[in-house]
């Protein structure tokens, strides 16, 4: 059962595109995996290669990956939430459409968010901005925009089940949902001690059905903290036994779990190994020396 479990991690998408992305998540084990078009941090992008996208759609078949499974994430320069400077919210906008195309031309279902920050905005402005944006840029029979939750690290909005439920009712479209990121939930002030509790609370606010998407990460942090950084599985303040308990949920089942977790020495990627751990329901106390020795 455990071993059916969608799960992956974020990968490359580098001169193979997309069948570059898919080759490195097989090697991880994954059944599912998140790709940006392009580097997190700038908004350069190449046309993308129709054979290459054919060529990634034949492997997953093979692999046993679902289109479903394989979550675009939008650069992170984008923010919807501050328009002081007119043109800045407008190219942020114009490229997040463009990012949505990149995601039909790939077959992708569902592209992940930040709500953005405020930066010396009124709060609630800026989530009437980021809101008038999301109205801008949706359309029905598009691939699915994700609102990820906020560590609240900065100005950042959506740190909030509140906000990401103000959100959510103020965008016009059904074609809208949400992505939780258990080291954001954690920084910014949840405790996943008692996840039921946590779902029943997302259930009351905008429904469980919204989200398609978990980020598995543990935390370098205490709870509260709204420091938003990433440590391996198990190492970090959530613990193995809270993340593993996400992960095999019921009622999260369908979900894509994937791994941000940071690469050892900067250098090497955890996620097969982190992987392995989930599936077998076992901490891996030595894990950074199991990654180190598998790249040797
Ligand atoms: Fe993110
Ligand atoms: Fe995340
Ligand atoms: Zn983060």
């Amino acid at each position: 059962m455990v071993k059916y479990m969608i799960i992956g991690s974020h990968v490359n998408f580098t001169n193979e595109q997309l069948l570059g992305s898919t080759k490195q998540a097989i090697g991880y084990g994954a059944t599912a995996f998140m790709f940006y078009t392009g580097a997190p941090q700038n908004t350069i992008r190449k046309n993308l290669d129709a054979h290459l996208t054919e060529e990634a759609h034949k492997l997953m078949e093979e692999n046993g990956i679902l289109l479903k499974n394989v979550i675009c994430h939008a650069p992170y320069i984008i923010n919807l939430a501050n328009n002081k400077e007119m043109e800045k919210w407008q190219f942020s906008i114009n490229f997040l459409k463009q990012e949505i195309d990149r995601c039909k031309e790939l077959g992708i279902s569902y592209i992940v968010v930040h709500p953005g920050s405020a930066v010396g905005l009124e709060r609630n402005v800026a989530l009437q901005n980021i809101i008038d944006a999301l109205n801008f840029i949706i359309e029905e029979d598009a691939p699915m925009i994700l609102l990820e939750t906020m560590a609240g690290k900065g100005s950042e909005c959506g740190c909030t089940l509140e906000e990401i439920k103000m959100i959510l009712e103020g965008v016009h479209s059904k074609n809208i949902g949400v992505c939780l990121d258990t080291c954001h939930l954690n920084d910014a002030g949840y405790s996943l001690q008692d996840f039921d509790a946590l779902l029943d609370q997302v259930d009351t606010l905008f429904g469980l059905d919204k989200i398609h998407c978990i980020h598995l990460n543990d935390s370098k942090n205490p709870m509260g903290s709204h420091k938003d950084r990433h440590e391996n599985i198990g190492l970090g303040t959530i613990g193995f036994d809270i993340l593993y308990n996400i992960f095999v949920h019921e009622k999260l089942k369908d979900v894509p779990k994937i791994l941000e977790t940071p690469y050892i020495d900067r250098e090497y990627p955890p996620f097969k190994q982190e992987i392995e751990a989930l599936r077998q329901g076992k901490f891996h106390p030595n894990l950074v020396e199991e990654v180190k020795e598998y790249y040797k």
